[in-house]
This record gives C-alpha cells, sequence and structure tokens, in this order.
C-alpha cells in the first residue's frame, strides 16, 4: 500500500523498487527504513519538472536553490539515527518534507525547522495531504527548538561549520545528533551521541549537502 492508501501498480512502482534495490546493495538492510522509503512517494516531494527523475539516487531541485536529499542520504542518516518507535525526533532543514515524512512513518514525533518560508508552506501542505502530525517552524534551526527539547534525535540535513552548540544541548540522554560537518562544498557526517554527559563523536565521509545557514552555521 502507498501513500495514497492504493494498491496495485502505481506509475512509479519499478523505479521505486529499483531505488530500494540500489540501497539495499548500498548497505541499508533495516527492513523497517526500507518500508518507509517504499511507502513514500518521492515523486510527491519534487517539482513537477523533476518528477520523472523521482526515484534516481541524487539530489533535485526544490526550489529557493535548496535540494531534497539524495535517496542514500537520507536513509543513511535515518539509519545512524538509531530510532527507537516514539522517538522525539527534530530536524533541521525541512525543505520538501521528504526526510520528515519518512521519520513519520517510522513512528518518530517528529519536529521540524525550516528557515525558508515558501518551502516550509509547500511541505505544510504533503503533511497534511498524508495526515502526518509533524510539527514545524520557520526559524533559524542552529539554535534548536528548546521548548520540545530534550530529543532523541536530531537530524541536521544542512552542511555546517561545525557542531551546533544548542543541538547538542538539547539532546536527551542517550540521543544522537546527525549532522554533515565540512566545507561549503562536501562534508562528512558527523554521528554525536550524549551518554551520562560523555560526547562520542563516528564519522563518515564523502556527503555533499546545500548550506546551514544561521546564528551557528554559514553566514
Ligand atoms: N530534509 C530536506 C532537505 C532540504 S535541503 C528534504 O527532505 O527535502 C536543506 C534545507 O535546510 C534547505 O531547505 C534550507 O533552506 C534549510 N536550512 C538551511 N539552513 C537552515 C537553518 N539554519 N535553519 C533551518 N533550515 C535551514
Amino acid at each position: 500500500m502507498n501513500m495514497n492508501g492504493r494498491r496495485g501498480l502505481g506509475r512509479f512502482d519499478h523505479e521505486k523498487e529499483e531505488m530500494i534495490d540500489l540501497l539495499t546493495r548500498r548497505g541499508i538492510v533495516d527492513e523497517g527504513l526500507l518500508g518507509a522509503m517504499r511507502r513514500v512517494d518521492r515523486h510527491e516531494f519534487v517539482q513537477d519538472a523533476f518528477v520523472n527523475r523521482s526515484y534516481e539516487d541524487s539530489a533535485l531541485p526544490i526550489g529557493c536553490a535548496q535540494t531534497i536529499s539524495q535517496p542514500y542520504t537520507v536513509a543513511f542518516m535515518t539509519q545512524a539515527l538509531g530510532l527507537r518507535t516514539g522517538a522525539r525526533v527534530l530536524e533541521i532543514g525541512t525543505g520538501s518534507g521528504y526526510q520528515a515524512a519518512i521519520l513519520a512513518e517510522l513512528g518518530a514525533r517528529v519536529f521540524t525547522i525550516e528557515r525558508h518560508m515558501q518551502l516550509l508552506m509547500a511541505a505544510r501542505e504533503r503533511f497534511e495531504k498524508y495526515s502526518y502530525n509533524i510539527a514545524s517552524k520557520c526559524g533559524d534551526g542552529t539554535l534548536g527548538w528548546s521548548e520540545f527539547a530534550p530529543y532523541d534525535g536530531i537530524i541536521v540535513t544542512a552542511g555546517a561549520p561545525e557542531p551546533p552548540r544548542a543541538l547538542v544541548d538539547q539532546l536527551a540522554e542517550g540521543g544522537t545528533l546527525v549532522i554533515p560537518i565540512g566545507g561549503m562544498d562536501i562534508q562528512d557526517l558527523h554521528i554525536i551521541t550524549r551518554t551520562g554527559g560523555a560526547i562520542r563523536t563516528a564519522q563518515a565521509t564523502g556527503f555533499k549537502f546545500v548550506p546551514l545557514i544561521g546564528k551557528s552555521g554559514w553566514k
């Protein structure tokens, strides 16, 4: 069953299965995650001009000079969060709303922040259309969202020069922050966990994100 509650063949089912096969070959093995990526129609989150490329493993333009992340990156970051059902997750960089939809499909309670009102409005329409109960606001996500902290997971979908202090502070005990860190062009994913007051970081190399712009990001 897909997002529209339809069964049977959809226009993109074949491409979608190819995307799932590729993710599997690249090491995404969590059946729950693969199921979520199967249920969310990526073609509903891209601009009309790119709809035929929806299931390619590439980032695509979404307006405001921003992009929807590549499916492998979405899967990898989601896997790195290590969520359990009911986890509270903060996303910085709503963009199209695709990553937030994947998190909601996995049973997370999702909070998401976007700095471009135009993108946020379009994402909110999608959340409404597919009945996702996702809290969202327009603003500078480098400051986090203290009102609803702490979070079991924080996922930043734009690249930063360093991890914003506020985000580390808003992690719950045992929580994980996944954030691309590096230069403007290429970044490493940092997977930062807070346990007993100690902060541990693991890294995965070679990702490419749009810049995180804000008080604790790029100017
Ligand atoms: N998760 C999105 C990816 C969007 S690209 C998706 O699934 O489509 C990253 C987004 O981060 C862009 O929309 C950009 O506008 C936003 N962004 C950049 N800096 C930000 C900040 N400080 N606070 C909130 N959003 C930010």
